[in-house]
């Protein structure tokens, strides 16, 4: 062990890159530069007595940090014939221009004197160069006064920087020392024993921390770790016992506490290893007393039988070789890992889809698929005669790439019925998907696999459910899909409709192609404004408008009531809706374009004498028959009320045929009582609109809404401000501009019309307007209710009261033409629903009439206005009577 040791002034410098030797370290290097080879040459192999070297750190020039004293002489370890002194100043770090300006080399102030304990010499073979190896041992800190150049390499001259004997002892008496040295001895034992524990050596290393002094001990430890170069270097600094002890203890600790970490880890590491095989060994112990028992309906059977079904899906090869892929995958993974049931998922997917299963087409037979449409449906003749035509060319050529068709009209006029009707015509199964509020592209193509969670999109879910590859396919209500920041389910649609692309389908969570093309498209929408044109040029629109009151009685009478009575398990015997009785829902009870509410309400009445029915067999004479019935629902009644055998009957039986055991005397017969008790007061009536236009300032308009035809009323009033137009209403910027236009035009026309004295005296004197939309919650736009604006107006400012059995519609220009707009049949439909008698229509749209059915307009006076003027007078009873007067 390093004893103390005198120093020269002068030494011979070996230059340590990016790294230090602390005193009592011991070190092997091979020297073969020609400096480094000189300097050991000349310092150490040539000496008699034993050498000293000093050893100085030396940082890269890129790795220059400011941490602790440095010198930067100009040339590295490959040093030019030159001699030149570089003087150390008081400060810390200097500078020093090279030959070599690239490479700057920063020495360290402060390095470890070093001597060998073992040299040899090496001369390579053809080259004849010279190397030397050498073991060196670091013996005690120094500090540079002076570097220079000797020849090849660097000397220095130094100061010895560690403790005098006498200075060492009156340390040891320091009690801060002493408190100091415990500490870092303590720490050191701690180490050596985990140490010893792990390698099991002898206590060689706990002779050293008796023998050895302490602060010697602190370097020899340190320098036994991996520790950064910064570590090395401030460890090499610090001179001050005190300080070394203190920085030794802390990197001893740490080294110590990462030991512990470690095999902590290996532990548990160890651990689950252990545990994971030990599953693995019980589970293979489990599979084979299965086996032993015969019972064989674990995971691997599982897997056996997924295999199976995968073959006889059909799949075409190249979809069977991924398949394959996939299940070699499942086979080497145990049930346990993550991914096994994903991708067994997947696999039941792939075995799941009809790739070739189809239904049976049998040969289309037109006649009957009309007896079928007519069957289920009233009306409707030109949207029937058009799904004939459909029908017929796919007879003709049955992969024809027809038109999709798409229904579009309000909700309950019979879309979807329609859809499954051409799908029963056709003999193929009927899957409906519905799109409405589907703003994800991932909702239609799928997420990819990569995805926690992740599905197939709609379209291959619904082919999965309808186990067919060639089923009608209804993609109902197209026009609610949005795009997002999430993609656009249109231009997926698009993709989906378009024959060209649809045979190979791409489904992101299928990720292999599939075959769209035997599917029979058909969609539905309310509205076709909002359809993306793209989507709308690869349809054929059918619309359908809502029904007049006169086709719901029939729709209600032929189809709605038997429906609805055979679900509710009763029959005309039980119940009778009269005719006047069904008028009067439509009329009172439902005010809408389609069909469904009318439905719901009928069902209502259904569902209440349903409950009559079975209340009423309390007092009803038990016929003979009657033990031979058996509901399990009636068990109890019927047992209350005789002794009679039961028997029971299975729950398969048709709840008619039950219902038709009991004798009812005579059907309930619907009547206004029954209806206000199950259906509550009437809900509409015709006088609303004579009660809602009682006062001036009110006009009734008709407008276009999702739901078909509607008739909305328009309220104008007037009170003391600055003349400002106020709105509300939930209005669109379009219908806002037109109630500015309508002012103006009534401003301008106030004293023609004698709202107003005089030419001059303006018509918001001191006062504003507001106008209101009454259903505030229900967004409103579109430019149709220009005339009922003016009407209102003019109502408001003359006090008159527009007619309440008038309605209008159309657009308004400030010179007061008037411009026709779209949805007129809609909306005279909606005004024969409100019992309106009078409709004001633009001229140019009276050629939209064609449409209205004729019993509709019979009983409507429709009459045409090409300027707003012609609306006035049609809109004031009486006429307008101050126009003859005006100049209009
Ligand atoms: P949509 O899809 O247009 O919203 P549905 O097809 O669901 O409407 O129709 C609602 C109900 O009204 C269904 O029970 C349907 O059979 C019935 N229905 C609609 N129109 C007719 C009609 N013309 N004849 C017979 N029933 C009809």
């Amino acid at each position: 062990m390093a004893e103390s040791v005198e120093l020269p002034s002068r030494l011979g410098i070996l230059p340590f890159r990016n790294k230090v030797l602390l005193p009592g370290a011991i070190i092997r290097i091979r020297c073969t530069s020609p400096s480094s080879v000189k300097l050991v040459e000349q310092e150490l192999w040539q000496r008699e007595e034993k050498g000293l070297i000093g050893i100085l750190p030396v940082r890269d020039s890129a790795e220059t940090m400011a941490v602790g004293p440095m010198l930067y002489p100009g040339a590295g370890a490959d040093l030019g014939e030159r001699s030149s002194k570089h003087q150390v100043g008081t400060s810390d770090s200097h500078k020093l221009d090279g030959k070599n300006q690239q490479e700057v080399i920063h020495w360290h102030t402060r390095g470890v004197a070093a001597r060998a304990l073992h040299l040899s010499r090496g001369v390579e073979k053809p080259s004849g160069r010279v190397t030397y190896i050498v073991v060196l041992e670091g013996l005690c800190r120094f500090s540079v006064q002076e570097l220079s150049t000797r020849g090849t390499y660097y000397t220095a001259r130094i100061a010895p920087l560690d403790m005098t004997k006498a200075e060492m002892e009156l340390v040891e008496q320091d009690p801060e020392f002493m408190t100091l040295s415990r500490h870092f001895k303590t720490t050191a034992m701690e180490l050596i024993s985990v140490l010893e524990q792990k390698q099991k050596t002898g206590g060689r290393t706990k002779v050293l921390l008796e023998t050895v002094p302490v602060h010697k001990l602190a370097d020899i430890f340190v320098a036994s770790f991996e520790i950064s170069f910064e570590e090395q270097l401030s460890m090499l600094d610090s001179v001050d016992v005190k300080v070394r002890l203190s920085k030794a203890t802390e990197l001893v600790d740490r080294h110590l506490q990462s030991i512990r970490v470690a095999e902590k880890i290996t532990q548990k590491v160890e651990g689950q290893l252990s545990k994971s095989q030990k599953e693995f060994l019980l589970r293979q112990q489990m599979r084979a007393i299965k086996e032993e028992l015969g019972d064989n309906d674990d995971d691997e059977d599982d897997v056996a039988v997924l295999e199976r079904k995968m073959q006889n899906a059909g799949m075409p090869p190249n979809i069977w070789k991924t398949a394959q892929r996939e299940l070699r995958r499942l086979k080497k993974m145990q049930p346990q890992q993550p991914g096994y049931n994903s991708s067994r998922v997947y696999l039941e997917l792939l075995a799941d889809l009809p790739w070739q299963t189809a239904s049976e087409e049998s040969e289309l037979d037109l006649k009957a698929a009309k007896e079928r449409l007519d069957h289920d449906h009233y009306g409707l003749v030109k949207v029937k005669q058009r799904i004939i035509e459909y029908l017929a060319v796919r007879k003709l050529k049955p992969d024809a790439r027809g038109p999709i068709l798409c229904f579009v009209g309000p909700p309950g006029v019979g879309k979807t019925s329609l859809a499954s009707s051409i799908a029963a015509a056709l003999g193929r199964k009927f899957v409906r998907i519905s799109l409405g509020g589907v703003k994800d592209e991932a909702d239609i193509r799928g997420h990819r696999r990569t995805y926690i969670g992740s599905m197939p999109g709609r379209l291959i879910d619904g082919l999965k459910r309808v186990a067919v590859c060639n089923p009608v396919m209804l993609l109902d209500e197209i026009d609610k899909t949005g795009s997002d920041v999430r993609g656009d389910p249109a231009s997926a649609l698009l993709e989906v409709l378009d024959p060209e692309q649809n045979k190979t389908f791409n489904d992101h969570y299928l990720n292999v192609p599939y075959d769209l093309s035997k599917v029979i498209f058909v969609a539905t929408a309310n509205r076709m404004q909002p359809i993306p044109p793209p989507l709308l040029d690869r349809m054929e629109v059918i619309e359908l408008p809502g029904y007049t009151p006169e086709e719901k009685l029939r729709i209600a009478t032929r189809h709605l009531i038997p429906r609805v009575l055979d679900q509710h398990g009763l029959s005309s015997d039980f119940l009778h809706i009269p005719e006047a009785m069904v008028k009067l829902v439509i009329q009172s009870y439902t005010r809408e374009a389609g069909v469904r509410n009318l439905e719901r309400n009928l069902a209502a009445l259904a569902r209440a004498a349903a409950v009559r029915v079975a209340e009423q067999e309390h007092d009803m004479p038990l016929g003979k028959e009657v033990h031979q019935l058996a509901s399990p629902l009636l068990e109890s009644r019927v047992a209350d009320g005789a002794e009679v055998e039961m028997e029971v009957i299975p729950l398969d039986v048709n709840n008619h045929e039950i219902s038709n055991t009991f004798r009812v005397p005579s059907p309930f017969i619907v009547d206004e009582a029954m209806l206000e008790k199950v259906l509550g007061p009437p809900r509409y009536d015709d006088r609303e609109t004579a009660e809602r236009v009682a006062t001036p300032g009110i006009s009734v308009g008709l407008v276009w809404t999702a739901f078909g035809g509607d008739v909305q009323f328009v309220e104008a009033t007037a009170m003391v401000g600055k003349g400002d137009l106020h709105l509300t209403g939930q209005l669109g910027d379009v219908i806002k501009e037109s109630a500015q236009i309508a002012l103006t035009w009534v401003r301008v026309r106030a004293t023609e019309l004698k709202l107003a004295a005089a030419e001059e005296s303006n018509l918001l004197e001191g006062r504003d307007v507001h106008i209101h939309f009454p259903a505030g919650a229900v967004p409103k736009d579109g430019p149709s209710a220009g005339v009922t604006l003016v009407t209102a107006l003019v109502s408001l400012f003359s006090q008159r009261r527009a007619r309440a059995d008038t309605a209008m519609t159309g657009e308004m220009t400030l010179r007061g033409l008037v411009l026709p707009v779209g949805g007129i049949k809609d909306k005279v439909l909606a005004a024969h629903r409100y019992g309106i008698k009078r409709v004001i229509l633009p001229e140019r749209n009276l050629k939209d009439l064609v449409e209205v059915p004729a019993a509709v307009l019979a009983g409507l006076e429709i009459l045409p206005a090409k300027r707003m003027e012609d609306v006035l007078e049609h809109a004031f009873e009486g006429g307008c009577p101050w126009r003859q007067h005006s100049k209009l």
